[in-house]
């Protein structure tokens, strides 16, 4: 029963877009590119649980140009009050983008190639007066796809 139901899952990747199932940028903590990294933001970063992070640049959270790991924090004294920007310019993890009519196998295919598991979910915003623009609407990992595929929620450690 419980690998039939995978089957279907694994199915529905092709009929399944991005939209359906990333993390609205609303529910997604990040950081903002200025910020210093002290003992409050690092406790905050760790409090988060998240291993990845994305980093937007002054007041606008659409505005994502990078990722920080949490990963390289490992050699950051918050002490020193290290700028984000420093070990962001250091690391300079690439930033990998989908639209949100993306179907989940293709995320999938693209996830598989090892690049970052984690991308910014794009769309085009043609309403309105004028030009269409860009605007991120949230986050995709590679365990919201498994998620798909055993249809059941991940529980983090
Ligand atoms: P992590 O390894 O950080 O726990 P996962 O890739 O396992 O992240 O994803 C777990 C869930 O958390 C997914 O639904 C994903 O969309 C979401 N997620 C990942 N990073 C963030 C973040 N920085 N803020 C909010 N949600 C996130």
């Amino acid at each position: 029963k419980e690998e039939l139901n995978m089957i279907q899952g694994a199915l529905e990747l092709r009929t399944k877009v991005v939209e359906e199932v990333l993390t609205p940028l609303g529910d997604c903590f990040m950081l903002r590119s200025d910020a210093v990294l002290d003992f409050s933001t690092v406790s905050e970063i760790l409090r988060s649980g998240y291993t990845r992070i994305p980093v937007y640049e002054g007041d606008q959270r659409h505005n994502i140009v990078d990722i920080l790991f949490v990963k390289d924090l490992a050699f950051v004294d918050p002490d020193d009050c290290t700028p984000l920007l420093t070990v962001t310019r250091f690391y300079n993890r690439p930033l990998h983008c989908v639209f949100n009519d993306t179907r989940l196998d293709m995320v999938l295919e693209e996830f598989k190639k090892g690049k970052s598991h984690l991308a910014i979910v794009q769309r085009v915003n043609n309403e309105g007066e004028g030009d269409p623009f860009y605007e991120v609407m949230g986050i995709v990992t590679l365990e919201d796809i498994i998620e798909e595929i055993i249809k059941s929620e991940i529980l983090d450690e």
